[in-house]
């Protein structure tokens, strides 16, 4: 465990001085995602937004707020969980990340701090998350849904930005009811 810890402070501390794509040329902060190395969920969104690069912590704007009324009304503690992104920088004006951008920020950092982590279940977040893993599914398909692998579980459901979109929140709702009750 202490091992891994040491391995995953490593890994973040690389993330914050990475120049390896051009996002790093907008950021304030690279934000690598925070969580116990033991976590057996992660949680995985898009990218950083404003208040994330801002303080260099992952989903502490109002999608975050959203993320953690969901993780209550669930019963799931936030302080078990491994939260991160696929890209650790912030795109410009909250666009989508590039294909370059995350494949090389994935393989770099994400592919590794799962490798570290090994959680039971990941929980992709909106469709950059989804597609990065899983390149033919659609969300309108797959949200709610649980896929099990040779490794892990994976679940599916929409970014807690969408939530802004009454019908999305509360797909999203049902989506986190359904996917936690399947794996209790
Ligand atoms: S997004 Fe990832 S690969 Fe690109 S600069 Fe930031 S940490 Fe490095």
């Amino acid at each position: 465990m202490f091992f891994k810890n040491q391995k995953l402070n490593l890994l973040s501390n690389q993330i914050k001085i990475c120049k390896k794509c051009r996002l790093w040329k907008f950021r304030k902060n690279a934000v690598p995602g925070e969580g116990p190395a033991n976590a057996r969920l992660m949680i995985i969104g898009e990218a950083p937004g404003a208040s994330e690069d801002e303080s260099g912590r992952p989903f502490i704007g109002k999608a975050g707020k959203f993320l953690n009324k969901l993780l209550e009304k669930n019963k799931i503690d936030r302080k078990k969980i491994f939260i991160t992104n696929v890209v650790k920088c912030r795109p410009p004006k909250n666009r989508v990340p590039e294909d370059d951008e995350i494949n090389i920020c994935a393989k770099n950092y994400l592919e590794k701090q799962i490798e570290l982590i090994k959680p039971k279940m990941i929980l992709l977040l909106g469709n950059t998350a989804v597609k990065t893993f899983f390149a033919s599914f659609e969300l309108s398909e797959h949200h709610g849904k649980i896929i099990k692998t040779a490794k892990r579980l994976y679940a599916f459901t929409y970014h807690p930005s969408a939530a802004r979109f009454t019908k999305i929140r509360k797909k999203i709702e049902k989506d986190f009811e359904n996917i936690f009750e399947l794996v209790k």
